[in-house]
């Protein structure tokens, strides 16, 4: 009972998918029929828009084209079919600026994958859909893109060039300023201070020529190597963060010490009063900034 079921099941699928056939056949049985006489009309042959012929150089109504010569069409593609020819010009304003000078495009090599359109940031390719490539030489499919005249590179508005002219102004003034400005002398600190001066005693009571060659010797070469520490040290300071602010307590104490550096009578206990604020100092201004962290 179950196969003649069966066989009755397949048969009305077979019919159902044979009219289904049929009425494909009947559709197109009826619909105009579109012959394309190529080439004797081909001013009516319309491939369609996506249709990928030639990579062209979009230009606008006025003969420009968006190409700033990135080169990131010419590094996308898979093949080398594109080779790009760049040239620095000058502006207006002194500055330099790539242009391109021959885009040069293989039809012979294109594989028509579209990369270099979609990743260029200007949007300046697309593709002709205009079919009929053939040649007899390969030579006639490498083509230069770029092929109408260069214009000149445009002139600046009067409001350009004034803000232009204000600029270089205030920048000669600026460096004129800095050239004139005496530069700040280097503030050494009292322990490097200290050691000078003890060179500076020694050159004083050396009796012979030579005593007095060698602790000036000495004593430049200290000079040179502890004002550059120090300027080091003022250049780290200068781009360094701004300390933390200390409270009135951590003030005081500091102001404490400091009283002690300068209240000392001989060299050693200054540097020790001198140690013990740095010390102190460096303390306190760690716990500062633990607690503007907080
Ligand atoms: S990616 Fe676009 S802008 Fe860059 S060189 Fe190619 S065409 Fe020119
Ligand atoms: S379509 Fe593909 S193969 Fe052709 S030039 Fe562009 S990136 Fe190269």
């Amino acid at each position: 009972m179950g196969s003649v079921k069966d066989y009755f099941k397949s048969l009305g699928s077979g019919i159902s998918s044979l009219l289904q056939g049929l009425s494909v056949t009947g559709k197109e049985l009826v619909t105009p029929k579109i012959t394309e006489f190529y080439p004797e009309d081909r001013d009516k042959v319309h491939p369609s828009k996506r249709f990928r012929a030639e990579l062209r150089l979009i230009y606008d109504k006025d003969g420009n084209h968006k190409c700033i010569a990135c080169g990131t069409c010419e590094r996308v593609c898979p093949n080398g079919t594109i080779a790009l020819e760049t040239k620095m010009v000058e502006t207006w304003d002194g500055k330099k600026k790539k242009k391109l000078d021959k885009y040069l495009y293989d039809l012979g090599s294109c594989t028509f994958c579209q990369l270099c359109a979609t990743n260029c940031p200007t949007n300046a390719l697309d593709f002709s859909n205009d079919f009929e490539q053939a040649v007899f030489t390969r030579s006639k499919l490498l083509k230069k893109l770029n092929y109408l005249p260069e214009k000149p590179e445009p002139e600046p508005t009067p409001e350009q060039r004034a803000k232009y002219e204000a600029e270089k102004a205030a920048k000669a003034a600026a460096a004129k300023a800095a050239a004139a400005a005496p530069a700040a002398p280097l503030k050494l600190d009292p322990k490097s201070q200290a050691a000078l001066d003890g060179l500076k005693a020694k050159i004083a009571a050396a009796t012979t020529d030579e005593e007095k060659a060698a602790a000036q010797a000495k004593y430049d070469k200290l000079e040179a190597a502890l004002k550059a520490k120090a300027a080091k040290e003022a250049a780290a300071a200068a781009s360094a963060p701004a300390a933390p602010q200390l409270d009135a307590k951590a003030q005081a104490a500091i102001d404490a010490a400091k009283a002690k550096v300068d209240a000392a009578t001989t060299p050693e206990e200054k540097a020790a009063a001198q140690a013990k604020l740095e010390k102190i100092e460096a303390a306190l201004r760690a716990k500062a900034a633990r607690d503007a962290q907080k």
